[in-house]
């Protein structure tokens, strides 16, 4: 029995869209070839929780295995099923956020491996084991400095009272919380908590780093790693140049133009008043999208033809809809229906984000449904 897909159908808003979602599957496959050779010869696993930070799960997990990705992460069990559904059961899919209470059966039904979070769910575990006499495939997570998920030093003491007679642990992991900050003193001490813990249970695989980390160097390496957002365009080393390709392009329609004179109001509060004459395209994308009405009077665009001409987004952000400065385009050079792109490789994520105070990461995860998703074959 499998649960229905949890996220939207991506084939409910076609050519007809009010703004198309490009997702360069390429990109994301070159992007994992990148960083499995840096960490070579640990394994490079994907974490594609979150529907892949909102550019599918299935495409993105389907072309990452094709590329020869082996391991997989997502945070929810009803994530883990979905998944299961296209993958054979000779690729591990680990779930984060461990082994809510009467999910078992579900967990062996569908080949999932919980990362236990807490004594309690490691006892669980380790009973179901020694019940049916098979060392059935889950990890563990310790809390080395981050207070979030995992074992922590107010459980340690009762790792002892574990049975490990039947059930090994096939991963052992932790999170950093300043991997992104290289110089940060939390990195060192995390690294070494984790290597002394990972001690205290059978011998096993194990697991530091995700995306950032695997640029801290190899110690922060082990067996896996678990990038999410390097593998889908993010800069993995905000202090340096993104070495990763960029993914997705966002390409509003213009649903009308417009000459206003100086003086004009743009949108709502009237928060904007032109300062000469200026012609105006107005796109169909807003913040109903996920596009952050944060980012009202404060980012540009490009249109395709004209990638060194920034378009200044002007006024507020509104649900379904947002005004751009279209005045030093040539005059017949766009007309409705043509696209300007939002997000792609003029404006990144990573640097449209802190016009909205947020990061990356949220830029992709707030991404809508109401999209025409294009994937790039691969
Ligand atoms: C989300 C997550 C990752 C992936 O993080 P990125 O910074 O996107 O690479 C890895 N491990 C855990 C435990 C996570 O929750």
């Amino acid at each position: 029995m499998s649960q229905p897909y949890p996220f939207v159908d991506p084939t409910l808003f076609t050519k007809h869209a009010g703004a198309e979602l490009h997702i360069d599957l390429s990109a994301i496959v070159q992007n994992y070839h990148y960083l499995q050779k840096k960490v070579t010869p640990a394994q490079c696993g994907a974490v594609v929780k979150a529907d892949a930070y909102s550019l599918g799960m299935i495409p993105v997990a389907k072309a990452l295995a094709k590329a020869g990705c082996k391991e997989f992460f997502v945070a929810h069990l009803d994530e883990g099923i979905a998944l299961r559904s296209i993958l054979g059961k000779e690729y591990p899919i680990y779930v984060l956020h461990g082994l809510p209470s009467q999910t078992e059966s579900l967990f062996l039904e569908h080949h999932l491996t919980p990362i236990l979070n807490d004594i309690s769910q490691l006892q669980r575990w380790s009973s179901l084991c020694q019940d049916h006499q098979i060392s059935y495939s889950a990890g563990i997570q310790f809390d080395t400095g981050m207070s979030r998920f995992g074992i922590g030093q107010d459980e340690i003491d009762q790792l002892q009272h574990i049975n490990w007679d039947i059930f090994q642990p096939t991963l052992v992991m932790s999170h950093l919380a300043c991997g992104d900050t290289p110089n940060h003193p939390a990195n060192q001490h995390q690294l070494k908590q984790f290597q002394a813990l990972k001690q205290l249970v059978p011998n096993n695989r194990s697991s530091l780093a995700a995306s950032s980390g695997i640029f801290l160097g190899n110690n922060w390496h082990f067996d896996i790693v678990r990038p999410g957002i390097a593998l889908y365009g993010g800069n993995p080393t905000p202090d340096q140049q993104n070495p990763m390709q960029n993914v997705i392009s966002l390409r509003g329609k213009i649903i009308q133009t417009r000459y206003v004179p100086k003086g004009a109001f743009i949108g709502y509060g009237a928060t904007f008043t032109t300062p000469k004459a200026m012609k105006l395209a107005l796109i169909s994308i807003g913040y109903a999208d996920g596009f952050f009405r944060a980012f009202s009077n404060k980012i540009s665009a490009v249109s395709p033809d004209f990638p060194n001409i920034p378009l200044a987004l002007l006024g507020r952000v509104s649900m379904d809809s947002l005004c751009i400065d279209i005045t030093d385009l040539p005059v017949s050079a766009i007309q409705v229906g043509d696209s300007i792109e939002m997000i792609g490789n003029h404006y990144p994520i990573d640097q449209i984000a802190p016009q909205a105070g947020t990061i990356g990461y949220e830029i992709l995860t707030a991404l809508g449904n109401r999209y025409h998703r294009i994937y790039s074959s691969f």
